[in-house]
């Protein structure tokens, strides 16, 4: 911002030097937001994914035998969230039914989101599963399991505010929670000036609410919670971007990956899935 006065100030100072006083310099206009997303190509881990072999099934280890350790954070409901002391939600009903397939014990670990992959990565889980997008970047860092859900980055804004779009995010203070892709886009689009980061969305809509933000980029179902128990607020009735969600898994472990993508395969086929998944989400918009 202060970049764009000093400029347009030499600007003035120029035109009034040029003797040209009268007319002020056009506004530069406002950078459009609509870069396409970041899709690096990363051709070295396509290959991979063929692998399908049946027979590894059994073969697969776990960082701790006999248990499926899974990465969370567990701020992101419906996915995630404390209740009482659990852990309890979509994700962590889809690992115990993915445990239960694979005659494992689920233990739940909560971390920060941004060192879900890390601990995938260091073999202190066997799989992050956080709401966690797809994307070409974790993918040159973990494998992802087949898409479980759909996700879809929306902008929470107070019930009076000016915006209506995402171009209107320009020149405009967005919240976001660390290292997800709703603070990925919005650095893309928009620069780091212009985006927040708290370590749980809950702190970006807390800033929100309180005036230090204008608005808040985080996936719909937690936007869905965050302004159920907030008043004042609203999610703009527009798709920023649409992503899927998936397990992830550390790259040598492809034969838990393949079983894992076995059991969401069955779970999908016998309607636990959509079970679990109705259980959290009403259907009604
Ligand atoms: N879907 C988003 C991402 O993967 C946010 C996930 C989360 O905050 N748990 O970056």
């Amino acid at each position: 911002m202060k970049k764009m006065i000093v400029m347009l100030l030499t600007a003035s100072m120029l035109m009034a030097l040029a003797g040209c006083g009268s007319s002020a310099p056009a506004a530069a206009p406002a950078p459009a937001a609509e870069e396409k997303k970041e899709e690096a190509a990363a051709p070295a881990a396509e290959a991979k994914e063929a692998d399908d072999d049946e027979d590894d099934d059994a073969d697969f280890t776990t960082v701790t035998d006999g248990v499926l350790t899974m990465a969370t954070n567990a701020y992101f409901p419906p996915y995630e969230y404390y209740e009482g002391g659990n852990i309890v939600g979509i994700d962590a009903d889809i690992a115990a039914a993915i445990a239960e397939k694979l005659g494992l014990e689920l233990h739940i670990e909560d971390m920060e989101f941004d060192s879900i992959i890390t601990a995938v990565q260091a073999g202190k889980a066997d799989m992050g599963l956080a709401g966690m997008t797809v994307t070409e970047e974790r993918k040159q860092n973990v494998n992802f399991s087949e898409s479980y859900a759909t996700g879809v980055q929306v902008v929470i804004v107070t019930e009076d505010s000016d915006i209506q779009s995402i171009d209107d995010l320009a020149d405009k203070q967005i919240g976001v929670q660390l290292a997800t892709t709703g603070d990925i886009y919005c650095t893309d689009d928009f620069g780091e000036d212009h985006v927040e980061q708290f370590n749980k969305g809950n702190d970006a809509v807390m800033a929100l609410k309180t005036g230090k933000v204008d608005a808040v980029v985080i996936d719909n179902e937690p936007a869905k919670s965050y302004v159920a128990a907030t008043d004042g607020l609203k999610i703009l009735d527009t798709e920023y971007v649409v992503e899927e969600y998936a397990a992830a898994i550390n790259k040598d472990n492809t034969a838990l990956l393949d079983a894992i993508d076995d059991a969401l395969e069955d779970l999908k086929e016998d309607g636990t899935l959509d079970a679990i998944i109705s259980k959290y989400i009403s259907t009604e918009k």
